[in-house]
């Protein structure tokens, strides 16, 4: 391309949307090493939450088999018609992501599919528990987003960074941070550095009695951090402490033990505690 990204912008009298979470990534090295992370190849079929000005873009579609971009704003469809004019595997979108259903969007794809992002910082989390949620057919996800969520993603449990987020990943996936990103690769510079974490989708759902319960007892678990996690079951589930503090001593964990400090491995070992506390009063001794 003869021309920069920056002036191709400049150019367009292109003006940034904050509110939209525009910053551009136009460092071609940076770009680079993000394809190298997603580890895709020339049969994968990727899928970009917020095209921008298309540099992304530009990088997956020469190591990618087919891009399927989505971007909000229309104003930057001269900038891409630009950026993008000599690829032939590129289909734009100019569709707010979060609005398309998933039977739309397998319409669009229409194929197992990862996804790679550069992440607008004002619907992260969204964005994330979107497509990690989803029964679409994602393998990996490689994100960049704001380096303290990345933290929250990706932490250890008994850490401070450990919360409800970090385990709901956690139940759909393995998560990894691949590398920091300085602020001073975006344009305009941000406030924070970034992280790109890539997420592996679990080939193998998690088994648990009732899933809908596991997630309010994640919730529960990091609903009052100062609290213990006997204390907080027992107001969201209605159960007595003292049943509780049995339940617990049998599955052999610690009474006074917080919600942050134990592993998903534990709360799914709870939840079924707790499905059969329901459906069997032998138990509540
Ligand atoms: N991929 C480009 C890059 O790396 O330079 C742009 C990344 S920028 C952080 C995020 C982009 O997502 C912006 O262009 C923004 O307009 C777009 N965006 C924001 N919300 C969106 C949504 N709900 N659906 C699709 N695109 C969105």
């Amino acid at each position: 391309m003869d021309k920069t990204i920056s002036e191709i912008l400049r150019e367009a009298g292109f003006k940034f949307k904050k509110s939209l979470g525009q910053n551009f990534l136009t460092n071609s090295t940076i770009l680079n090493s993000i394809g190298y992370d997603s580890k895709a190849t020339k049969e994968s079929v990727v899928l970009e939450i917020g095209a921008g000005a298309g540099s992304l873009t530009l990088m997956l579609s020469r190591i990618a088999k087919s891009v399927f971009s989505f971007e909000i704003d229309n104003s930057l469809k001269p900038v891409l018609d630009l950026v993008l004019k000599d690829t032939i595997n590129v289909n734009l979108y100019y569709q707010d992501v979060l609005k398309l259903s998933d039977a739309e969007i397998l319409d669009i794809v229409k194929d197992d599919f990862i996804v790679v992002a550069n992440l607008p910082y004002y619907i992260t989390t969204a964005l994330i528990m979107r497509f990690i949620e989803s029964p679409l057919p994602v393998k990996s996800l490689t994100l960049t987003m704001q380096k303290e969520v990345a933290q929250r993603l990706t932490a250890q449990h008994n850490t401070p960074e450990f919360g409800a987020i970090t385990l709901a990943v956690q139940l759909f996936g393995t998560a990894c941070i691949t590398r920091i990103i300085s602020r001073n690769n975006f344009r305009p510079v941000p406030n924070v550095d970034s992280a790109v974490v890539y997420i592996e989708k679990r080939q193998d759902p998690v088994v648990v009695k009732d899933m809908p319960q596991l997630h309010k007892l994640i919730r529960t678990g990091f609903a009052m951090r100062r609290k213990t996690l006997i204390n907080n079951i027992s107001a969201t589930f209605n159960i007595s402490k003292d049943t509780l503090a049995k339940g617990f001593s049998k599955l052999g964990i610690p009474e006074k033990i917080r919600g942050e400090a134990i592993p998903l491995d534990t709360y799914i070992i709870l939840s079924d505690y707790l499905t059969d506390l329901k459906g069997c009063s032998n138990l509540n001794v």
